[in-house]
């Protein structure tokens, strides 16, 4: 397969994504490596699978490579967790000139951006995705963080990385639900910014759910230009980037209620999109077969269409404890049409309840 790379344009702050199978990590992984000290940052269910290949090409070229295995799951994306690796870079004595490289998925990479940001006021930082999710999510963007027990991702940085190596083979070992998880996102890039790339997933979807790898990675392509494009034009969130979360605020909703852990965040942003296609629909932006096609589109990629049982008050107050209420009005991501979202306080709250009491969209 050819390597196709993504320049993310951030001034001094650039950095390439590589896209590819079993990518040579003498090519794209060793020319990002700053100074001779590696920390590699990894979780206990990735590092068996693939720690030893990174290590082993690290340790060929001469670097002395550290490693940092923290528990898996949200549950540990936390100050302990990251204390964990603050740990591992004092007891190694590693220096300011080091390189942490996150192998893992949005977790992981979450937690070692952050350690990046912040260990000796900022170190180098390579990323190695091992998630659909974190390849075309959060490795564009630049944020990091933990969570705290008063909310997620409370605590973090901006930290750009100086390159991310999005390897398809690696996800040959991903669980079915997480790769419909990143399928979530991925059709969110088509359905706010592009109906050219929503017909190339309706043609394409089996071939992604069966994990393709030239068809995983023409997604991952076209799904990180999106967000890098968009990050680029507002790098700290103040405006277009606020499109990004086309159904999250429905979303966090249902995975509030239903208890962080339940639904896999992909999931309920799936459901969160069929919802903000509903609401698009009842004020007469996109028609009813619209609708049609974005829940079919999602039950191709194997993600749930129907919504939870919330009553209608009580998902309404779920969606005020979003952050994104601003104002105290909510503000919400729906469509114009398919393939363009808008970020808008204007719709109608009779409208907002009828979307809301329809289980089946
Ligand atoms: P995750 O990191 O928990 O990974 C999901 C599960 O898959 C975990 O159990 C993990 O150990 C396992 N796994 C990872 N790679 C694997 C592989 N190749 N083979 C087998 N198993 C593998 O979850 P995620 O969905 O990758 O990321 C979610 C996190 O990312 C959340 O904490 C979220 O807040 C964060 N996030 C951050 C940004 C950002 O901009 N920084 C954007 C989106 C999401
Ligand atoms: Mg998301």
């Amino acid at each position: 397969m050819t390597v196709q790379t993504l320049h993310v344009a951030l001034n001094e702050r650039s950095y390439p994504i590589y896209i590819g199978g079993d990518l040579s990590l003498a090519e794209y992984l060793l020319p990002h490596i700053a100074g001779h000290q590696v920390m590699i940052v990894s979780n206990t269910v990735v590092a068996p699978l693939y720690l030893a290949r990174y290590r082993d090409v690290l340790n060929e070229a001469g670097k002395t490579v550290a490693e940092c295995i923290l528990p898996d799951g949200e549950s540990y994306k936390t100050l302990e967790s990251l204390n964990l690796i603050f740990d591992a870079l004092m007891s190694n004595r590693f220096n300011r000139d080091c390189t942490i490289l996150a192998l893992g998925g949005g977790v992981v990479g979450d937690m070692a951006g952050f350690a990046a940001a912040s260990f000796q006021r900022g170190v180098h930082f390579v990323q190695v995705p091992t998630t659909l999710l974190s390849q075309v999510d959060s490795s564009v963007g630049g944020k990091t963080g933990v969570n705290h027990p008063l909310g997620k991702n409370m605590i973090g940085a901006f930290k750009q990385p100086k390159a991310v190596l999005a390897d398809m083979m690696l996800l040959g070992s991903l669980p079915d639900r997480e790769l419909s998880a990143g399928l979530a996102e991925v059709i969110k890039y088509a359905l706010i910014g592009d109906e050219d790339f929503l017909v190339w997933l309706e043609t394409h979807m089996t071939e992604l759910v069966a994990r393709n790898p030239a068809k995983l990675a023409e997604a991952v392509y076209r799904s990180c230009a999106h967000k890098a494009r968009i990050v680029a034009a507002d790098e700290h969130e103040m405006g277009e980037r606020a499109l990004l979360n086309l159904g999250h605020t429905f979303g966090h909703a249902i995975e509030s209620y239903m208890g962080y852990g339940q639904w896999l965040h992909g999931e309920a942003v799936a459901v969160g999109m069929l919802m903000a296609a509903d609401l698009s629909a009842r004020l007469g932006w996109i028609k009813a077969h619209d609708v049609v096609r974005v829940r079919n589109i999602l039950r191709d990629a194997n993600l749930p269409v129907n919504v939870p049982d919330i009553a209608p008050d009580d998902f309404l107050t779920l969606m005020g404890q979003d952050k994104k209420v601003l104002e105290g009005r909510l503000r919400l991501v729906l469509l114009k049409r398919i393939g363009e979202g808008v970020i808008t306080r204007e719709f109608d709250l009779q409208l907002l309840m009828q979307t809301l009491g329809n289980k089946t969209p």
